[in-house]
């Protein structure tokens, strides 16, 4: 079985810790190999190579960055189906789906190689008599990423082609389940001329994130997750003097309004529900259905759900691949039958699924609740399955501040052909990115990614202009160049002349 190692300073290095663990398909439930897990040495290890890299590599000039950058960008195009089929492999998602996460992170390297007009400041020409003035945004230095299983292609991508392009250098810890893409990552930015240290990769667990947080060298932490860990991440990185932006988990409702077009919204759902078996932090897992929407979608939706077409993600008909782990299968099922005595109506029952020929897979069918009532945990507790919950309401009100009750705000839908009902909602709602007949409004990279609430802790949203003002410092210059003989000392606090 192949060893996943660290990347340090431009080589594969195994942990010093001799600690491994297993990597699994969660289509087979087989380990397909071990990953290393690092420790506080390993990590000391990666961010001094960082520290030596980074004078040289902030002095270099933003085009030449950017050349890297575009050169790594090439690669990625070619290395598409290589990156999606480890993220199939690893993860379990179809490979379609992993083909579509790998272009959306791609598009952070397209706004990436925009540096130099990014990070151009402001100039003010006489501010007073004889004097200029300007601003410019500088990089941290050291700064660190931790990501979830989830989108380990694109997540990262999230954070270290902006960093470096701002002339940080980066230490990353990928999610132990999926760690495979992080060494094709780092093996492509070296080709691409990236100078070694620049970009660096612990892998591991808890240890080696207390490490990073722990690590005074590191300026900045860049976090995706669930919300305990992304608060945890939060209150220790900050406590630490470091910036610190803390990405979290969600629970995010569709709203379907009695005029909505219902062929639509259905497709929306199944979709948004249902496609990387719900294990997205933008997955529609609550819809919330106004007045008698939820009698004209239940049907369709039971049918569809109940014939998603689950099997090995690499299958070219697989609409659904398994969960990850065989923890998160069970931890899904039981929050299932909790539902049940809860007294939330199963629709459909993904429990005991079996894909022929891979019975030790992790596999959960679609599964429906109707009836879903707020004090439930399947609607309290976010699933990250597939499983979508059904509550109903009289009016888009009440719907609205169920919504805003709810501790997380990430993501958020409505469905309507009222355009009067739709602003409305999109000024009321108390989450950070809202789709008006959209399922997933998840930003492009040109824009900024980032929750409200316990979805996110930190100022700076992901990537875009956000991401750039996360990873640099601003600064504000005045110069004068005196034409004149000195004036003499002022003791007064300086006012325009
Ligand atoms: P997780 O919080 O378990 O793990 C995330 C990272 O933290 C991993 O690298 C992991 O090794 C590390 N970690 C785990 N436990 C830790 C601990 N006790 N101390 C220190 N570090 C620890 O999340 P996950 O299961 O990998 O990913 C799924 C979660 O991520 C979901 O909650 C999902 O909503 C969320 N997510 C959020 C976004 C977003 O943009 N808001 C995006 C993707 C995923």
């Amino acid at each position: 079985m192949d060893t996943i190692t660290h990347f340090i300073n431009g080589s594969a290095v195994d942990t010093q810790s001799g600690r491994h663990a297993d990597v699994f398909n969660p289509a087979l439930g087989e380990p397909v190999a071990r990953v290393a897990l690092g420790t506080a040495d390993d990590v000391a290890a990666a961010v001094r190579a960082a520290e030596q890299a980074f004078p040289s590599w902030a002095a270099t000039p933003p085009l030449t960055r950017a050349r890297v950058l575009f050169k790594y960008l090439q690669l990625c195009q070619q290395h598409t189906d290589e990156f999606a089929a480890m993220v199939t492999r690893e993860h379990g998602k179809t490979f379609a789906d992993a083909q579509g996460e790998v272009a959306r992170g791609i598009e952070v390297v397209e706004f990436a190689v925009g540096i130099p007009q990014l990070l151009k400041g402001e100039f003010t020409d006489q501010i007073s008599r004889g004097i200029d003035a300007w601003s410019m945004r500088q990089p941290l230095g050291v700064v660190a990423g931790i990501t979830p299983f989830n989108f380990p292609v694109m997540v990262p991508m999230w954070m270290f082609p902006i960093a470096i392009a701002c002339g940080n250098t980066f230490v990353l810890k990928p999610s132990e389940r999926d760690p495979s893409p992080s060494l094709l990552h780092a093996k492509l930015l070296k080709e691409a001329g990236l100078p070694d240290g620049v970009f660096n990769v612990v892998q591991g667990d808890k240890a080696v994130v207390d490490g990073l947080l722990d690590h005074p060298a590191v300026q900045a932490v860049s976090f995706v997750g669930s919300t305990p860990i992304a608060e945890y991440i939060y209150s220790r990185g900050s406590a630490s003097g470091k910036r610190v932006q803390a990405l979290g988990g969600a629970k995010n409702h569709m709203v379907v309004m009695p005029d909505a077009d219902m062929d639509m919204a259905v497709d929306a759902l199944m979709g948004a529900a249902f496609g990387s078996a719900g294990e997205r932090c933008m997955a529609i897992s609550v819809v919330v259905a106004v007045g008698d929407a939820g009698d004209k979608i239940v049907d369709a939706l039971a049918k569809r759900t109940a014939a998603l077409k689950v099997r090995d993600g690499m299958a070219s008909d697989a609409e659904m691949g398994p969960v990850v782990t065989s923890a998160a299968k069970q931890r899904i099922e039981r929050l299932i039958g909790e539902g049940v005595e809860q007294g939330a109506k199963l629709v459909v029952d993904g429990r005991n699924y079996k894909v022929p020929g891979r019975e030790n897979g992790f596999f959960i069918g679609g599964t429906l609740f109707d009836h879903v009532t707020p004090d439930m945990s399947i609607y309290k507790e976010e699933i990250f399955g597939p499983v979508l919950c059904m509550l109903r309401t009289s009016d888009v009100g009440s719907a609205v501040e169920l919504i805003n009750r709810n501790e997380y705000g990430n993501g958020v839908a409505i469905y309507t052909r009222d355009g009067g009902v739709a602003r409305e909602f999109v000024r009321q709602i108390q989450v950070g990115m809202v789709g008006v007949n959209v399922p997933l409004p998840v930003p492009m990279a040109f824009n900024s990614f980032g929750g409200w609430k316990r979805s996110m802790f930190g100022d700076h949203h992901a990537y875009g202009p956000e991401g750039v003002r996360f990873y640099t410092r601003h600064k504000a210059v005045m110069q004068r160049w005196p034409n004149t003989a000195s004036a003499g000392a002022e003791f007064a606090f300086p006012q325009m002349k």
